[in-house]
């Protein structure tokens, strides 16, 4: 139980972002009170990829959300592409980095529940910002020694629009399709009764002069299914928050705070999830240990997940030309051959805290001399692995390169401001495609 005179943190968000945040504040002794409409996120299943795992892993939260009964792990990826089925029993694979299924709207229950079980004072409210940044509730400002905004993706001027679909989807969710398509990405969920829902992540430039009607086929066209009702286009970007950190106002952002192309590619769930980890271990330093050390952290760790979510997304739009996802594990072997990857060069991209000593992620290769060393050269996937297992039992060489891909410390080589101003077009999917 903390003390009546131990810091007072206000949460505003019980998303994955604000309720990691709220436990590791908790455990370190704060008073936490978390803030939060209540009202439960729209059904979406969404997938986490292994070092989500290893994160929740490493705050020990991992066996209660794998539990059967939450019903929040709804599925694995299946060895098809990008299709992945949620009905059945759901077998966790432990022989490598597979990516589970989520059933979002149980995830947020789950740790709500869990933050308000450690200690954590929920209010049911919607917070308002006015244009200095300070928060209020119900027309009065927060009082707080540390505010914390884990309010989610908000708009931003460089985002993606997403315009969701309904293909009169009534039946239970049965199955999840994300593909990538020559100008955006397709999420699509399938229910039982064979109806869709959906949304499209595409660019402004797209849907320039497009009307309803319009709108409606080009979605037709993409999802291959009959769009009941198409709604307004959205921003859909994650976005940058330049000022992390408000001193004056005891403020920090948190959550999926990337500029990715798509909350998909970047898998800002996980994003989500280390930045609330990261403000559960260090926010309480930026009011009462060393502050300026705490603020810098926060800044330099926000910009590294800035840059990685957008590399991973880049990555996952090459790997998608070229077969499908490599992204997701299972297609790695397939266009291995085809495919050079070299190490990431930038010290800020690793997304592990290990490089900070703050947190243990399991991930001790990733700043190990010798394999950084095996793999300074660029290589395929073969090569890279072979080089790998000169250094490491070999039955871990090939999962080393797989979580090492995961993690986007080695990448696909590429192009990158071609890739930028040139989004993939089918005809070159369908190529490298036939080709492989
Ligand atoms: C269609 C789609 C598919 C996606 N698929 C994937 C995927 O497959 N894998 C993946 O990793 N990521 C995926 N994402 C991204 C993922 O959903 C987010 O990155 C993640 O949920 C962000 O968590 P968060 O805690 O930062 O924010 P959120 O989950 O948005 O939580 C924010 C919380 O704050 C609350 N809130 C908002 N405003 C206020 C306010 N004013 N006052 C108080 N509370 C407030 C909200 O009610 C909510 O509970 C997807 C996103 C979309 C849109």
């Amino acid at each position: 139980m903390p003390s009546g005179d131990a810091p007072r943190i206000v949460v505003i968000g019980a998303g994955p972002a604000g309720t990691v945040a709220a436990l590791g504040l908790l455990r370190r002794g704060a008073r936490v009170v978390l803030i939060d409409p209540g009202t439960p996120p729209p059904f979406r299943i969404e997938s986490l990829p292994q070092n989500g795992i290893d994160l929740l892993v490493g705050l020990g939260i991992w066996s209660q959300i794998a539990q059967p009964r939450h019903r929040v792990i709804v599925g694995a990826v299946s060895e098809k592409h990008h299709q992945w089925r949620s009905s059945g029993p759901v077998v966790l694979r432990d022989d490598g980095p597979f990516p589970v299924l989520i059933d979002k709207r149980a995830l947020h229950r789950l740790l709500m529940h869990l933050a308000v079980q450690a200690g954590a004072d929920l209010v049911i409210g919607r917070a308002r910002f006015d244009g200095f940044g300070r928060p209020s509730l119900n027309g009065a400002p927060i009082a707080a020694d540390l505010i914390i905004d884990a309010r989610g993706r908000r708009s931003g001027s460089d985002g993606l629009i997403a315009i969701g679909f309904i293909g009169g989807a009534k039946g239970r969710p049965d199955a999840l399709t994300l593909a990538a398509k020559p100008d955006g990405w397709l999420w699509q969920v399938s229910a039982s009764d064979g109806t869709q829902s959906g949304a499209y992540f595409t660019t402004p430039r797209n849907l320039q002069g497009l009307g309803d009607r319009q709108r409606r086929k080009m979605i037709e066209g993409i999802s291959g299914s009959g769009a009941a009702r198409v709604f307004a286009p959205s921003l859909a970007g994650l976005s940058f928050q330049p000022r992390v950190w408000q001193p004056e106002v005891a403020l920090l952002r948190i959550g999926d705070a990337a500029l990715a192309r798509d909350p998909i590619g970047a898998h800002g769930l996980t994003h989500a999830l280390r930045s609330g980890a990261q403000a559960g271990v260090g926010a309480l330093d930026l009011i009462g240990g060393d502050g300026p050390s705490a603020a810098a952290f926060f800044e330099g760790r926000h910009a590294a997940s800035v840059r990685s979510a957008r590399r991973s997304t880049l990555g996952a739009y090459q790997d998608q030309t070229i077969v499908s996802g490599g992204f997701w594990h299972d297609q790695i072997a397939r266009h291995s051959k085809d495919c050079v990857y070299e190490l990431c060069r930038d010290p800020e991209m690793s997304p592990s805290l290990t490089d900070q000593g703050i947190m243990a992620v399991p991930a001790p290769y990733a700043t190990d001399r010798a394999v950084v060393g095996a793999l300074a050269k660029s290589g395929t996937a073969q090569q890279l692995v072979a080089r790998l297992a000169l250094q490491l039992p070999a039955p871990m060489a090939q999962a080393v390169f797989e979580r090492l891909l995961l993690d986007g410390v080695i990448l696909p080589k590429m192009d990158l401001a071609r890739r930028r101003s040139q989004p993939p077009s089918s005809d070159r999917i369908r190529d490298r495609t036939a080709k492989s």
